[in-house]
């Protein structure tokens, strides 16, 4: 052998010792954002008419948490916490989603986890945006993603089309839509391959299984849970394509890979053992997610925590995660890195708070819930202005069905100080309409 082969032999091995080591360089970072994917309808999370073998081969490598939530029952207020670690009213998004014929959008001021990550990083979105499609605010390379390929909103809102920023202009296509998930898909591999050699930040924001439904011919009638479950089938197998792809890559360990939903069910869809579903309230199905997160050599296989966390928990986990610094912001959002790699790690959350629009509709303190927002018929019922505020063991009563209030009047009274100190707090802030 010659002497150069010899040095390069010796070069390789001490790359892979390091590799065997932990990851060789920051992390990347891929980020599946289902919409309205519900906590039950994910095999691991106890689905059974809907088959997820790839999601349940990521948690058994990986960890998954029983007690995520996200920031809102709804999409744009969720994706506003979760693209900036603060309770989307902060934001001025914290009002219903935004519509077709609506101007605003996520403030240029806000600094999102895709500006976190930069200039290091090479940053992109991938399918749908939801955040403002409005100039200033549109397209989402203005929040520092370098590449867009996608939606301006939720697939079911009209005009739609397609995007596409690669070249600098952004370019409109008609959709297509069974084939949008596989697109997604097909997009977020190549950015992946493209930057395979420096660190990558990949939001894959898909629109299954929000409605309308439209699974492609491959997996049409697939399920045993109609075309909700044919496209949570066709979801399931783009991930063990990602999954796939990294590994062909060797970039297995140096990627961190989240799969997680925007908000509960709507229409169709199981929110598990969770009352009510998206849009409801403060009950636990508008805001408890599904997560599932995966790197092996960094988060031990096998781990399942029931530690609460909310989707603005990413912007400071993933600062610590990648070295980064976090945004010299108010953060609501707490590091959860223990939560994600200890087993038994407790939640860095005092109490978390459920915003239904502007309002404090609950708030979650250890395994009380006390919820003071509810719907009925037509409209919105301010439970604890009737002093109905319903207060809920949700560790022996996990679908929030018996009010234990005069049970305990000392965790009542407790509830009861801290949302009223949240509302001095945040309602301040609060637009009262979608318009800024
Ligand atoms: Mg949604």
């Amino acid at each position: 052998m010659r002497r150069r082969d010899l040095l390069i032999g010796a070069a390789a091995s001490a790359l892979s010792c390091r590799a065997a080591a932990g990851p060789r360089r920051a992390p990347n970072i891929v980020l599946v954002l289902a919409d309205d994917l519900g906590w039950g309808d994910v095999g691991v999370y106890g689905a059974s008419a809907i088959r997820t073998p790839h999601l349940d081969r990521m948690a058994r490598e990986g960890v998954r948490l029983t007690s995520a939530y996200s920031s809102a029952n709804i999409c744009t207020p969720s994706r506003a916490g979760m693209l900036t670690g603060r309770y989307p009213i902060r934001t001025g998004l914290g009002y219903d989603v935004i519509r077709q014929g609506d101007t605003h959008g996520l403030p240029l001021a806000e600094v999102t986890l895709a500006e976190m990550l930069k200039p290091d990083y090479a940053t992109a979105l991938v399918g749908k945006w939801h955040l403002g499609h409005a100039a200033p605010y549109w397209p989402p390379t203005v929040q520092g993603f370098d590449q867009f390929f996608g939606l301006p909103y939720s697939h079911d809102m009209k005009p739609l089309a397609l995007y596409d920023s690669r070249g600098g202009e952004l370019v409109r296509e008609d959709v297509d839509s069974p084939y949008l998930t596989e697109r997604f898909f097909a997009r977020g591999l190549a950015f992946i391959e493209e930057n395979r050699g420096r660190p990558f930040f990949l939001m894959l924001a898909l629109t299954a299984p929000h409605y309308p439904l439209d699974p492609p011919p491959a997996f049409a009638g697939r399920s045993a849970a109609g075309a909700y479950g044919d496209v949570v089938e066709e979801m399931d197998a783009g991930v063990g394509r990602l999954l796939a792809k990294l590994k062909a890559l060797g970039l297995d360990r140096d990627t961190l890979v989240i799969v997680t939903s925007d908000n509960g069910p709507w229409f169709e869809g199981s929110s598990g053992p969770w009352r009510d579903r998206k849009g409801g309230g403060g009950w636990e199905g508008g805001f408890r997610v599904p997560f599932i997160a995966r790197q092996p050599g960094t988060i031990p296989p096998g781990l399942v925590s029931d530690a609460p966390s909310m989707n603005i928990d990413l912007t400071p986990t993933l600062a610590a995660w990648t070295g980064r610094a976090p945004p010299a912001v108010q953060l609501d959002g707490r590091d959860v890195s223990a939560v994600l790699t200890r087993k038994g790690a407790p939640s860095p959350h005092a109490e978390l708070l459920f915003f239904n629009n502007e309002d404090v509709a609950g708030i979650r303190v250890g395994r009380w819930k006390y919820v003071t927002r509810s719907y009925y018929r037509d409209g919105e019922l301010p439970l604890d202005a009737y002093d109905y505020g319903l207060l809920f063991d949700l560790a022996a009563d996990p679908g929030e069905t018996y009010n234990l209030a005069s049970r305990r009047p000392e965790v009542l009274a407790d509830m009861k100080a801290r949302v009223a100190r949240a509302r001095a707090e945040f309602g301040p802030l609060a637009k009262g309409r979608r318009k800024p």
